[in-house]
């Protein structure tokens, strides 16, 4: 597989080398849940081959991998019922990048008890993945 990193785990889930919830495919874009929801439907948009991050990837795989993002965003708002949402990527560590594979946050945000404020009690590990990845990707149809 072309700009494949044998280290990399998002080029082990874009291969699926590695399970996630996958949302959305194709050929160049994959969109998958976080594996720790920041808030419920939390998910991430890659490319397929390996490129670091934003700065480094060539536009044409960007603007699909944006496209793809706006779209999820769009269906966080009509169907998970979010009231906003959150579109970034991190570049380089010290700007908190984790994974130095291209990857587009989608965070939708909601309304709680302390405002729009992201709290722990939203960090809730129990979250039924494979039943949110199955409502975003019927949503996404
Ligand atoms: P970064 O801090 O690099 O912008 O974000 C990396 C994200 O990848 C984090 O939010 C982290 O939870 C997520 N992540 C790391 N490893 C995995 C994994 O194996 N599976 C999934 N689904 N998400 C992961
Ligand atoms: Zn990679």
């Amino acid at each position: 597989m072309e700009n494949y990193d044998k280290n990399c785990i998002f080029c082990k889930i874009a291969n699926h080398e590695i399970k996630s919830n996958v949302i959305y495919e194709d050929d160049d874009v994959m969109a998958f849940l976080d594996i720790s929801q920041v808030t419920y439907g939390h998910t991430l948009v890659i490319c397929k081959k390996h490129y670091d991050n934003f700065l480094t990837c060539p536009k044409e795989i960007m603007n699909k991998m944006f496209n793809l993002a706006q779209r999820i965003g769009q269906v966080a708002i009509h169907d998970l019922h979010a009231l906003g949402v959150n579109i970034l990527t991190n570049c380089y560590e010290a700007a908190g990048q984790t994974v130095n594979h291209f990857h587009i946050h989608v965070i939708p945000r909601y309304k709680n008890k302390e405002g729009f404020e992201i709290t722990m009690k939203e960090n809730d590990q129990n979250l039924n993945l494979p039943a949110i990845a199955e409502t975003l990707t019927n949503s996404l149809k």
